[in-house]
């Protein structure tokens, strides 16, 4: 991985690899398991009408590029792909073969990644043009969404170790790109226990933590108090149980924080998947 630190830094929002467009939406996709990437189900079929909303006769523009937030990529420091064709990567273990084949060819955009990542005061972000590609959190979504990868795409990594509040700023300062054609996509889940999941628990069923932690978010979300949902630690213990670990949330504040005055959000997929797993999602616009 490389650092642009030795470029000069753009002017805010000067971008030469992209063109100017109608604003774009910003979207927050709950994930759940990776089989929803292949399994006709409602949310991969939500997943499909959305990214059928896009581009001609459609609500939203076409995106020239997406940049995508997956739970699945941390590190130290922040890095975007920069590889001109990132590979499909297969992080995850006991699911069927079809899993494994499932390939999502979208190319890179390794001029507009390094200009995004100059575009950033802080903090540094490095360009990765060799070690990831794209994770099950970003192609599960968008395979279905945008099935014949023409569009590209880039990744964004977080820094787990840093807190809160970080994310949400960073979010802030990617909001500029949407004026760019960019389409930001987070992928995660508003709740994420595992350990706790029910395989066969209908979309219905919920423990009630993870229902408070949701509808909590949830209201947040509708009011517009983006800023508080950095603030999710103060829920305690309903917090930890929502989230052991809390990689699944982070992508939510990049959104959320790349959400503008006039924007509206309208949520969808308000249910669970094997009882701990949140799938609701969001599209601001
Ligand atoms: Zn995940």
């Amino acid at each position: 991985m490389t650092t642009p630190s030795d470029a000069a830094p753009l002017s805010s929002a000067a971008f030469s690899t992209l063109k100017k467009s109608a604003r774009m939406p910003v979207i927050f996709l709950g994930h759940g398991s990776p089989m929803n990437a292949i399994e006709d189900n409602a949310w991969r079929r939500s997943w499909q009408s959305l990214g059928q909303s896009f581009g001609a006769g459609g609500s939203y523009p076409a995106p020239q590029l997406i940049l995508c937030v997956s739970a699945h990529w941390l590190t130290r420091g922040w890095h975007l792909t920069a590889m001109a064709k990132p590979r499909t990567i297969h992080d995850f273990g006991g699911f069927p073969q079809a899993l494994f084949d499932q390939q999502y060819p979208a190319p890179g955009a390794p001029a507009a990644a390094g200009e995004i990542a100059r575009s950033v005061s802080a903090p540094t972000i490095g360009l990765d043009d060799h070690e990831w590609g794209l994770d099950h959190g970003a192609w599960a979504v968008l395979k279905p969404m945008f099935p014949v990868a023409a569009i590209p795409v880039v990744q964004l990594s977080m820094d787990y170790s840093r807190p809160p509040a970080e994310h949400f700023a960073l979010g802030q300062q990617l909001a500029k790109l949407r004026d760019y054609g960019v389409l930001i996509v987070g992928s995660g889940n508003i709740v994420h226990n595992l350990r706790a999941m029910q395989w066969g628990a209908g979309p219905d069923k919920a423990y009630d933590w993870a229902k408070e932690f949701d509808d909590k978010v949830a209201s947040q979300i509708t009011s517009g108090n983006l800023g508080e949902l950095q603030k999710f630690q103060s829920m305690g213990q309903t917090a930890t149980l929502a989230h052991p670990t809390y990689e699944h949330y982070l992508p939510l504040l990049y959104t959320a924080g790349a959400v503008g005055a006039g924007d509206k959000p309208r949520l969808f997929n308000a249910d669970f998947q094997g009882a701990s797993i949140a799938m609701r999602s969001v599209i601001w616009s």
